[in-house]
């Protein structure tokens, strides 16, 4: 079968690989319809992840047909249009029964290079390195689901594809976060990044009952989305102070709760920016943290940060004496997609997630190599580049 794959930093090309096989009686194997780039990609292609190889399958947020089915799966049957959760869980053990499933015990095959770098290993992910597991990705005509009956949901008839396939992450990823931050009715949210994850935290906010939802990015085109689709306030901040702007719109106060959705290569005006890239490609530091400081600064006393885009490793000039004398809660977590896709489904079904304004790029799977520049330089208003096999 074709699959796009990841080749040297910076480099892709759709390459013939082996079709997958159900490897476990668990397993489906799904034919993909859809698969989207994701802005975590960009720090594998950079080759700011260590363990990937040449020749890896990229892409892990997706949706297909099931095609083959192990013999111990019980939810799904050969013909259903399913989207999959981009990080693998067994479902059963302690960190699943909590519905904590990126954190799942089982997940990742191969743990001891998270273990190493982290202390413990979260679960494993579709087409993000070895580290995270190894498995193949979906940019590619076929990919196997193991834990079907855990990972996989069946797209109800009245959603498009389009639609249904952001919900395989960049929903789940906004959910985790607004959810977990602890949002309570009246609070006012200030959503950094206004990519796909960033939208999607700023309508997950609106559901968890925020009443006020702010978001910061430099792109206009994204920041009329998050306008249009969320109904979110907006700040550009290439043109704006943006913890002095957050306090003039809150009464001096500050947000309630920041959400960060932007992750290791944020951009930010100023020196700040220049040290922190500078660091980055000295591997000095692997993490650019411009927009995590920020949010930790413009929240309000007692308030909440929830840290959503991803960070590998570590970050100096981590505002540590704010956190403390703030008296901050700081939170992290990649995304439980398991826990919040039946209740993404479900509004998608009612209307109430717009999500097909995001893949701004639909493409054919040859045109993969094209497609990541694309989407890394932000061409053309690119929110997402999306795939179709
Ligand atoms: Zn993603
Ligand atoms: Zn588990």
């Amino acid at each position: 079968m074709k699959a796009l794959c990841w080749t040297g930093v910076n480099e892709t090309s759709v390459e013939s690989v082996p079709d997958p096989e159900i490897l476990n009686a668990h397993d489906v194997i799904v034919r993909v319809r859809l698969s989207t780039t994701c802005g975590s990609d960009l720090h594998l292609l950079g080759g700011y992840i260590p363990a990937m190889r040449a020749g890896d399958v990229l892409g892990h947020e997706f949706l297909g047909d099931v095609v083959e089915v192990g013999s111990a799966v019980r939810k799904h049957r050969v013909g259903d249009r399913v989207v999959v959760s981009s990080f693998i869980a067994c479902g059963r053990c302690a960190y699943c029964r909590r519905e904590l499933y990126s954190l799942c015990d089982n997940g990742n095959p191969n743990p001891a290079i998270t273990e190493t770098l982290w202390g413990f290993a979260p679960g494993g992910c579709y087409g993000y390195s070895h580290a995270m597991g190894g498995f193949a990705g979906s940019h590619a005509e076929y990919i196997r689901v193991p834990y079907a009956d855990v990972g996989a949901f069946a797209v109800p008839d009245g959603i498009n594809d389009t639609t249904a396939l952001f919900a395989s992450d960049a929903a789940p990823t906004g959910w985790t976060g607004a959810d977990l931050v602890g949002i309570e009715p009246g609070d006012v949210v200030a959503v950094w990044g206004a990519g796909a994850v960033g939208q999607m935290a700023a309508l997950a906010a609106r559901t968890r009952g925020a009443e006020r939802v702010i978001v910061i990015d430099r792109l206009p085109e994204r920041l009329a989305q998050a306008e249009r689709y969320v109904g979110a306030e907006t700040l550009d901040y290439s043109a704006e102070n943006v913890p002095q702007a957050l306090r003039e719109l809150t009464g001096g106060r500050g947000p309630d709760v920041c959400l960060e959705a932007v992750g290791m290569e944020a951009h930010s005006a100023g020196l700040q920016h220049v040290y922190d890239q500078v660091k980055q490609q000295l591997r000095i530091q692997t993490d650019r943290g411009a927009a995590v400081r920020e949010a930790i600064h413009s929240c309000r006393k007692g308030g909440r940060v929830f840290v959503l885009g991803v960070y590998v490793g570590v970050l100096d000039t981590f505002p540590l004496g704010a956190v403390m004398n703030k008296g901050l809660t700081v939170r992290g977590a990649q995304m439980h997609g398991q826990r919040y896709i039946p209740e993404i489904l479900a509004r998608m079904e009612r209307g109430e997630v717009p999500s097909a304004h995001l893949a701004t790029h639909v493409m054919p799977l040859d045109d993969g190599p094209k497609g990541y520049q694309m989407f890394k330089a932000k061409e053309d208003g690119c929110v997402r580049a999306v795939f179709r096999p």
